[in-house]
């Protein structure tokens, strides 16, 4: 039996999608911006498809940019936000310790330039209140950022709550939704989000294309510079397979969401009941605010990759950490900063589900997890010295 249980670094794609890419390699193969008919055959598509998307989001289809991902959508947001407040001399930025690096890297960029980045703290419940951010806004802020739901951990943060206190203070508000979008209900006008960025390949689309709502009117800076494409926002011709794959995995997802999520809920809190039961082991995020499929534990006395090798030869896929540090030794930042310390964060494990998991699968991972972690806890150093009480334990 292989198990998928990665689908936070990425999701198999949905066979709906992969059928809404073929006529862009076959037959509509026109560039949309060409006058003659087949390019106006892609351009109808192109502006089907960036309806679909924005509908939803719940915004207009002209509030849509299409990028080659998460990460590009995030560096034109917060780059956008940076340049319009710097115009207004305002250099302070609001995020939180634990974003995704595409948001992280890009304010230690900013940082560099002089601007002054407060990271809110995430030890208190795994997440970041409303409040906290109220009190972080000062009269130089010039964009918060705050992830909607967190790729390591699973907590969905309170987006509403932050998007009317952004409003009533007149702050830019982004989100990287990269992990909520086409899982969880959104609303962006109804949020009041000023921009948000989004993935194909989280929701069963294809990789390597993405899209970054941005509330009308607020003024986007180039990352990439060339022909007028997006509004002139974003060069470079259209990823038309990319993009149209995109929009119908996210119709699909959204049209199936409350299906999809109360089974993959209903997997994630079985797979978290019994990995409860190993002791010394403790559920990273949220309990209550929490991906529908997202669990993560940290187990005491063993290493996260040992564990990970072992469990990809009995055929899970999983994660410790994100995808993005494996092959670093350091632990993951995310864990950090909810305050496992490095020893117990090395002992992570990252199962997340998608709506394609089973019940039989599930079971497979709840036989097998607790073998592997009492056979490494049985050849591990540490776990002996925490025995003999040479060691105290933490969890
Ligand atoms: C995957 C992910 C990204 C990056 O998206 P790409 O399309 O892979 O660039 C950004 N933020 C979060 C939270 C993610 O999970």
């Amino acid at each position: 039996m292989r198990v998928y249980a990665d689908n936070a670094a990425t999701t198999a794609m949905s066979q709906t999608a992969i059928d809404a890419m073929l006529p862009y390699f076959q037959t509509v193969y026109g560039n949309p911006s060409s006058l003659h008919s087949v390019g106006q055959e892609a351009k109808e598509a192109l502006d089907a498809a960036r309806a679909t998307v924005a509908k939803c989001l719940g915004c207009e289809p002209r509030e849509i940019i299409f990028t080659s991902g998460g990460s590009e959508a995030d560096n034109q947001a917060i780059l956008s936000a940076a340049r319009y407040g710097a115009r207004k001399n305002k250099k302070h930025i609001i995020s939180t310790a634990f974003e995704h690096h595409a948001v992280l890297h890009t304010l230690q960029k900013l940082e560099r330039e002089g601007f002054e980045v407060t990271y809110l703290d995430v030890k208190q419940g795994h997440t970041v209140s409303a409040r906290q951010v109220a009190e972080a806004i000062r009269p130089d802020t010039c964009l918060v950022t705050v992830m909607y739901a967190n790729n390591e951990i699973g907590s969905v943060l309170p987006i509403a709550q932050i998007g009317a206190i952004c409003k009533e203070a007149g702050v830019p508000f982004h989100t990287d939704a990269v992990q909520a979008v086409g899982h969880l209900h959104i609303n962006v006008k109804e949020q009041n989000i000023d921009m948000l960025s989004l993935s194909g390949h989280k929701f069963h689309g294809p990789k390597g294309v993405g899209a970054l709502y941005v509330r009308r009117g607020f003024p986007l800076v180039n990352v990439i510079e060339g022909g007028a494409q997006e509004r002139g926002k974003r060069a470079g011709t259209e990823n038309m397979a990319g993009i149209c794959g995109m929009a119908a995995a996210l119709e699909e997802s959204c049209r199936n969401m409350d299906k999809n999520m109360a089974h993959v809920a209903a997997l994630r809190d079985k797979l978290i009941n019994g990995l409860s039961q190993i002791p010394h082991s403790a559920l990273n995020g949220d309990p209550h605010n929490r991906l529908p499929g997202n669990v993560s534990f940290c187990f005491e006395g063993i290493e996260g990759e040992s564990l990970l090798l072992l469990l990809d030869a009995h055929g899970i896929c999983a994660s410790s950490g994100s995808a993005c540090t494996s092959g670093s030794l350091d632990p993951s930042h995310v864990l950090l900063a909810i305050g496992r310390i490095h020893d117990v964060a090395h002992g992570s494990l990252r199962l997340s589900l998608s709506e394609y998991n089973t019940d039989e699968e599930i079971d497979h991972i709840l036989k097998v997890v607790p073998e592997v972690v009492a056979y490494l806890r049985g050849i591990s150093p540490v776990w002996r010295d925490l025995q003999t009480g040479k060691r105290q334990y933490i969890l």
